[in-house]
């Protein structure tokens, strides 16, 4: 599949495949605003937003910019965010009751599908014991055991409540453990929001067009190195400049954050290579790319294995969830086995760990991973047809149930890369979609997610009306 960048069950690494080109009529591209300005089908006429307005409305009053997480404000799609009122399989509804085919995927954690009945059977009975035990419970070792046996770099894990959590910790454990305080991370690459990480970062704070955030102190983010995705050079050059004093390289082995990038054949390995060279640690920020890119992950998919790994996502599905983990000698340091503290009220607690065992139980069945390779690979290749097919330049690719493409000709290798993507046509195709009853991810610096409940029926229904849009944009 020209848009796959690895074939089913392939190991092995690629840039994203481009359409060709052709100019776009001047008489088309003119026509067209920014907000919500896409013609409506006939059949689309009765497509409103009217409740989500009025939601929204509210919710400015109530929250900061009327939402809880940046992204879901819809700014850089213009318009207004769409509030939903249920979630199912691969299909979502708003309430105005408008029915789109979901590639957010809660953002990455509903890869099996969206309140999927085995786990809201196994949520309910867990939840007639009770939510919450502050103390342990047999879930958290069950979980555990899953996670350390799948995931190559684990042998030891400690489960917190988010991603941002996870990669705190680690970076805490890794200073512990080298004694060492600068880290390396690559621009756009998101790891949380906290300070140490607020430098260079993609996802969000890219999309707001913020460089890093006001309230950070400089203390915070002066051992914050960071040098372009895919340039193994600005890497050795920051471990010769500053030699014996980096604690870890931490990366996402697959990008989600900056759009979707994957990592150039042999960068994965040079990094690797290069952290052994000089005592520091590597980290696989595998928050996104965990049980998603293969059941063992991105290290196992591109065979790399770091030395410590942060998950989200996934391993809750869809409850809030996040762990670090890595060998044992390292991970005895985090307390109270060792000296470094971290600590959670409601870290491990029984019902995250159900969602997170049921949907690891059902990622692990004969032939997952490669259902969502040929749905994702079908998807992507879709949208680059119908990009050639209607002259717009588009470059995209995936791995398993991981996807993005960007309006440019590409190849995209790094942040810059994914920053020449034309803002201004995604978001006349966002709207698009949405009105077609698609809903991707609404900024372009977002990664796509499939799942196993997406039909080869949505796929067709999501190609047909990428045409449709692209035809008219
Ligand atoms: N790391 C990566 C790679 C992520 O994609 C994210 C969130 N998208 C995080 C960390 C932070 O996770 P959370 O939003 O659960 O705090």
């Amino acid at each position: 599949m020209a848009a796959s960048i690895n074939g089913v069950g392939g190991v092995g690494f690629g840039g994203l495949t481009c359409s060709t080109k052709t100019a776009l009529p001047s008489s088309r591209s003119s026509s067209f605003r920014v907000q919500m300005s896409v013609p409506v089908e006939d059949k689309k006429r009765n497509y409103t937003l009217q409740k989500s307005q009025e939601a929204f409305n509210a919710a400015l009053n109530l929250m900061p910019g009327g939402v809880n997480s940046p992204v879901r404000a819809f700014k850089s799609v213009g318009g207004q965010p769409i509030f939903m009122d249920s979630v199912k399989g691969s299909h979502m509804w708003d309430i105005d009751g408008n029915e789109y085919i979901d590639y957010v995927g809660s953002w990455g954690p509903a890869i099996i599908g969206h309140a999927d009945d085995e786990v809201l059977e196994a949520l309910a009975e867990t939840m007639k014991k009770g939510t919450s035990f502050g103390s342990p419970c047999l879930l958290e070792s069950v979980l555990a055991e899953m996670v350390i046996s799948a995931v190559p770099s684990i042998e030891m894990v400690r489960f917190v409540n988010s991603g941002t959590e996870a990669c705190m910790g680690v970076l805490r454990l890794a200073r512990t453990f080298t004694g060492r305080e600068k880290i390396i991370k690559f621009e756009g690459c998101y790891h949380g929001h906290a300070d140490p990480f607020l430098v260079k970062a993609g996802s969000g704070v890219a999309t707001l067009g913020l460089p890093d955030s006001p309230g950070v102190p400089k203390a915070t983010t002066s051992g914050t190195l960071t040098a372009p995705y895919n340039d193994i050079a600005a890497v050795e050059s920051l471990f010769n400049s500053n030699k014996g004093e980096i604690a870890a390289i931490i990366l996402e082995p697959a990008v989600g954050n900056s759009g979707f990038i994957t990592p150039k054949p042999d960068f994965l390995e040079a990094i690797h290579h290069l952290t052994k060279e000089n005592g520091a640690l590597l980290i696989f920020d595998e928050v996104m790319t965990g049980f998603r890119l293969s059941y063992g992950g991105a290290q196992e998919y591109f065979g790399i294995t770091p030395d410590l790994t942060t998950l989200g996502k996934v391993i809750g599905g869809g409850l809030p969830v996040g762990a670090y983990g890595g060998g044992r000698e390292i991970m005895e340091m985090v307390a109270p086995a060792g000296p470094m503290y971290q600590a959670g009220t409601l870290s491990g607690n029984p019902l995250a760990m159900t969602a997170g065992i049921q949907t690891l139980k059902r990622l692990k069945a004969p032939g997952t991973y490669e259902y969502l390779d040929r749905i994702t690979g079908e998807l992507v290749q879709g949208i680059l047809n119908a990009g050639k097919k209607t002259g717009h330049a588009i470059c995209g690719g995936h791995i398993r149930g991981m996807f993005g493409f960007f309006f440019t000709e590409g190849p995209v290798q790094n942040f810059d890369d994914a920053k020449k993507s034309d803002a201004a046509k995604f978001v006349r195709f966002y709207q698009g979609m949405l009105r077609e009853g698609v809903y991707f991810a609404p900024s372009q610096l977002e990664a796509g997610f499939t799942s196993l409940a997406h039909s080869p029926e949505d796929i067709q229904k999501t190609v047909a009306a990428a045409e449709n849009v692209l035809s008219k944009i």
